[in-house]
């Protein structure tokens, strides 16, 4: 408190881990960051922030932070001016391009970063480079869920707003851990639980929010899909679809009816290993209740049929009626603090900014038309994809910014092999990450302190980020950045400040029609933000975006991951976030966060710590097809038998040496959470 009274200034801002958004208000005095607190007027938090946010300044200035250009000579790096990294990166790429194509070089956008930022990333790629090969993290997050919900709906975000969860009958919480991963929405969702409103929570493992609900269906990982199913047939058999809605709003539902009354529930149970009697209490709770929300997050997406598992949040949203009013919905807990505005922005591969599919012609002659040069025709490759390219060889340069792909992408032998085997890596961070120091060249980027621009949060919330302090001397902001290379590579960026990115934006982003970055104010606005500068809090009011809502019916499918690895590798591990770090922690380790967690702990259920021997904290060795690593485990009933648990914090321990190449059927999002391993105590 003493420190803040001494501050300068206090400038509001957007914390920059989870994608709950919470204002930040940062103390400031010169080019020092004093403290943060959270303010009371802030739609979003109300005055509260978890331990991250709270702390999120400790790392900005920590003395590992990159303050110049690195270049790679002879396998060192040496400091560099920023115009000879420039130049060498024009150089080298234009090289590229030239002999092998545009095609051979593509970009990895970054969640972190401000919707100007993404915007200019794919800018570079797509208008100046001339290819479609950028991606963003949410290939390996959420994917699916904005694939999944545009099928059914024909908008890939949440139909709701945070501030619902007060208003709401209901909460169904599947394969999310809100508590640790999302804290500020997981404690609202928490309150009403303890408040009585009925819930249920569907996860494999027992989470602090699982030991609230009304019932933990506690199912096996990777049983999503069979679990949706037997809800959906337990709420048509007891009568409780709401007809009115589906034969007004809705298509395909005779069929989808059909088939699902067709399915076996005897079958269903034993695949996803729960009580069906306690499947159809919780449907029959959830179809009854007046207003019905649900929450998901990547214990759905992050599976072979995540996307569709997505599809099955719609169905059961439609057939009870509850979308398009105050406290229901389907509304995806966003992992990072701008994932959802890194798509919105354009940075995948199919479609362009604002998620007009690149293959239609009518988008094609828009984009074409506003960047004034011919744009790249064909869809790009996904992330995945990338790095096969690249070991193949037909990929000869990746642009990084801000992901540390090396350490947090699955099957971690494959990406080295990649990385390793391209021509020239760029790579922007504000640390040496293990993918910096295979880079060609590095670039210091700045934390979100040090920028100013718009993040868009989990509610679709375009809130505008307020550079506290300059960059660190020697850094530059990500966006500059870009805007520099554009000019350097010969395209044209008069400015990389917010407000004439946004003004861009506006002009190609339909549903960013009328944001102004003058008129953001301190709660930012909701998009779709019209033309007159009204926000939409509410989607699907009247009608769906795609017209009618639209059932899909999927069988559930065993992964190829347990039928190919199963039988040699018995245990399931799946994974999931504490709440004092942040992914591969990269900031939060640089905080006293770490003196809380120091490392990442496997659990296991008594009856097999009995059977293998082993015993709490003491360490074991897990392995699986693609490799092994050492853990200390804890004997712990919050897994069933058979189920291992992890968080993927420490990457030193390399978690993702274990996890494998099998995705999401339809979009390539990795399936992190189903990975066949074994254990054994560390002495055998
Ligand atoms: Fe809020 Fe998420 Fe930041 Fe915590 S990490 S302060 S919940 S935005």
């Amino acid at each position: 408190q003493a420190r803040a009274v001494e501050a300068e200034k206090k400038v509001r801002t957007v914390c920059s881990y989870c994608g709950v958004g919470c204002n930040l208000e940062v103390s400031v005095r010169g080019n020092e960051i004093l403290s943060i607190r959270a303010p009371n007027d802030a739609e979003v938090n109300q005055g509260h922030t978890c331990l991250k946010g709270r702390y999120a300044w400790k790392f900005y200035n920590h003395p590992e932070r990159l303050k110049t250009p690195l270049i790679k000579k002879n396998g060192q790096f040496v400091s560099a001016s920023w115009d000879e990294a420039y130049q060498l990166i024009a150089t080298r790429l234009s090289k590229i391009k030239i002999e092998h194509g545009a095609d051979a070089i593509a970009g990895i956008s970054s969640a972190r970063c401000t919707n100007e930022e993404n915007y200019l990333m794919q800018k570079l790629l797509r208008a100046v480079i001339g290819t479609n090969n950028i991606d963003c993290c949410a290939r390996v997050c959420h994917s699916p869920t904005a694939y999944g919900m545009q099928q059914a709906f024909g908008t890939g975000a949440a139909t709701n707003s945070i501030k619902d969860i007060k208003e709401t009958s209901f909460i169904m919480v599947i394969g999310a851990n809100p508590t640790a991963a999302h804290p500020v929405t997981g404690a609202k969702i928490k309150q009403q639980l303890m408040k009585g409103v009925p819930s249920i929570v569907i996860d494999p493992v027992k989470t602090e929010i699982a030991r609230y609900a009304t019932y933990h269906l506690q199912l096996r990982p990777g049983t999503n899909l069979a679990m949706m199913n037997m809800m959906c047939y337990y709420i048509i058999e007891q009568n409780l679809v709401d007809d009115a809605f589906i034969t007004e709003r809705c298509e395909d539902w005779e069929s989808f009816k059909a088939r699902v009354m067709a399915l076996n529930m005897d079958e269903l149970e034993s695949i996803c290993g729960v009580d069906k009697a306690l499947v159809k209490r919780a449907a029959v709770a959830y179809a009854s209740a007046d207003k019905a929300m649900s929450f998901h997050g990547l214990g759905v997406t992050e599976h072979s049929q995540g996307s569709r598992t997505v599809m099955y949040i719609a169905n059961l949203a439609m057939m009870t009626g509850n979308i398009g009013r105050p406290g229901v919905g389907v509304n995806p807990l966003r992992g990072q603090n701008n994932v959802q505005g890194a798509a919105d922005m354009g940075c995948q591969p199919h479609q362009g900014a604002g998620y007009m599919p690149i293959d239609s012609a009518d988008n094609h002659a828009k984009y074409t038309a506003h960047y004034g040069v011919h744009m790249p025709e064909k869809a790009g490759l996904k992330i995945p994809q990338m790095f096969n390219a690249a070991v193949a060889g037909d990929l000869k340069a990746i642009w990084i910014m801000g992901e540390d792909v090396a350490q947090t992408d699955p099957n971690q032998q494959h990406v080295l092999a990649a990385l390793n085997n391209l021509d020239f890596l760029v790579v922007q961070e504000i640390f040496l990450s293990e993918t910096a120091k295979l880079a060609d060249v590095v670039l210091p980027g700045t934390s979100f302190l040090e920028k100013s621009g718009t993040f868009t949060n989990g509610e679709r919330r375009i809130q505008a980020v307020n550079a506290a302090i300059e960059p660190l001397s020697g850094c530059k902001t990500d966006g500059q950045i870009l805007a520099d290379m554009i000019n350097h590579l010969g395209g044209q960026q008069p400015s990389a400040a917010p407000e004439v990115v946004l003004e861009e934006i506006a002009q190609i982003v339909p549903f960013f029609a009328g944001v102004k970055w003058h008129e953001l104010g301190e709660n930012g606005k909701q998009w779709p933000v019209l033309a007159d500068g009204q926000g939409t809090d509410i989607l699907h009011i009247e009608q769906f975006k795609r017209g009618k809502g639209k059932f899909h019916y999927f069988d559930f499918a065993e992964t190829q991951e347990l039928i190919a690895n199963g039988a040699t590798f018995p245990f399931i591990l799946t994974t999931s976030r504490v709440l004092e770090h942040y992914n591969a922690a990269t900031m939060t380790r640089r905080t006293n966060n770490e003196k809380i967690v120091d490392k990442d702990i496997l659990l296991i259920n008594p009856q097999d710590a009995r059977r293998k021997q082993i015993v709490s904290d003491s360490e074991v060795k897990l392995f699986s097809e693609r490799g092994e690593i050492r853990m200390v485990a804890k004997v712990s009933n919050k897994v069933k038998p058979g189920v291992l648990f992890t968080t993927f914090h420490f990457p030193e321990l390399m978690v993702n040496r274990l996890t494998g190449d099998i995705c999401d059927t339809e979009t390539m999002c990795p399936e992190y959470k189903v990975v066949a391993v074994d254990v054994q105590p560390l002495s055998c």
